[in-house]
């Protein structure tokens, strides 16, 4: 075993929507990404854009601290999805690209505040987007 068994590319959080996360972990796969932490909280970036649950926020800013500290992460990679609960789902909005431009927003919201907090860090980030038969798109935002 070397010391790089230990070591991952990227933290990355997600939704706990359970619709998601296999494909998600395909497409990152196929885009090349070999090794990732995970972290999974309902409505993905929500409670660390918002200050509605500050032990949230403060709980999900710990655990980027933990990855870098113990897999050495060089990158972040942040993904809301479509239809979200965390966020009243498809209803809370009027069209599928006002719920973009929202995700959008909440996300570089999301990005910034890493990015001041772990000046280092690559942070990427996505919109799960779904098709028909339930096949996610990753959409980069
Ligand atoms: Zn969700």
């Amino acid at each position: 075993m070397t010391d790089n068994s230990h070591s991952c590319q990227a933290l990355v959080l997600t939704c706990i929507d359970f619709r998601f996360h296999e494909q998600i972990a395909r497409l990152l796969h196929d885009q090349g990404l070999e090794s990732f932490d995970l972290k999974c909280d309902a409505g993905a970036v929500k409670y660390l854009v918002s200050n509605e649950k500050p032990e949230v926020k403060n709980w999900i800013l710990e655990n980027f601290r933990i990855a870098q500290g113990l897999h050495h992460i060089q990158r972040a990679i942040l993904i809301n999805h479509y239809d979200c609960g965390a966020y009243g789902g498809n209803a809370a909005f009027k069209s599928h690209a006002q719920q973009l431009e929202f995700h959008k927003n909440q996300l570089m919201q999301a990005k910034d505040l890493l990015k001041n907090e772990f000046p280092g860090l690559h942070v990427d980030t996505y919109f799960a987007a779904l098709e028909e038969e339930s096949r996610v798109k990753l959409v980069a935002i």
